[in-house]
């Protein structure tokens, strides 16, 4: 698997050290809540995990599946929900967490969605935004690292389904796609 990467971008021990961080500023926006997490699979399920340790409060997880990329390299361009009922978070504090802002269309979607259901609030946060213009007008409130235009795979993104599991943020070598 580490025979594919071509270049590490994002080393695990900085990922460790950002996180902290992150986390800090979630617990002084979120004073006294009890925070509704909704994380989009499967992106977002290392970031996820390892950032929702570092809060100290009562908060619940639910999770959410979205798909716009199906396995491949590049956004079909429609957000599609695939569940059949959505978590409950009318008048509650939520918090979305994915994996990465590209063309903005999956979080934009999401966001949206929860509110029509009736969430009080809802703030995002990503662990990568890529560093481009957005075919939907959306931003995360909270961001790990802004990147190049470019496709990684990694803490918890995938090709194919693949290298979710590497604990870095990586490229993938052209003769391993
Ligand atoms: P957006 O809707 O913002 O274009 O894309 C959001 C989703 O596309 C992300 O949640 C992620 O699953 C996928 N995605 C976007 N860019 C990348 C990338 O560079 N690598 C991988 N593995 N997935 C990506
Ligand atoms: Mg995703
Ligand atoms: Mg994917």
């Amino acid at each position: 698997m580490e025979d594919d990467v071509e270049r590490v971008l994002i080393a695990e021990d900085v990922i460790d050290k950002r996180l902290d961080v992150l986390a800090r500023h979630i617990e002084k926006d979120f004073p006294g809540e009890v925070i509704q997490v909704v994380v989009l699979l499967k992106g977002a399920l290392v970031f996820a995990a390892d950032l929702t340790r570092r809060l100290p409060r009562m908060l619940e997880i639910e999770c959410i599946n979205v798909a716009s990329y199906h396995g491949g390299m590049e956004t079909t361009g429609t957000v599609n929900f695939l569940d059949h009922k959505l978590p409950e978070v009318k008048g509650r504090q939520v918090l979305v967490l994915d994996d990465i802002l590209d063309t903005g269309l999956t979080l934009k979607a999401v966001v949206d969605r929860l509110k029509e259901e009736g969430a009080a609030q809802v703030k995002t946060a990503v662990l990568l935004a890529k560093d481009k213009e957005r075919n939907a007008d959306v931003e995360a409130d909270y961001v790990g690292f802004f990147i190049g235009d470019e496709f990684v795979i990694g803490y918890g993104l995938d090709y194919q389904g693949r290298y979710r599991n590497l604990p870095y943020v990586g490229t993938l070598k052209p003769e391993a796609v």
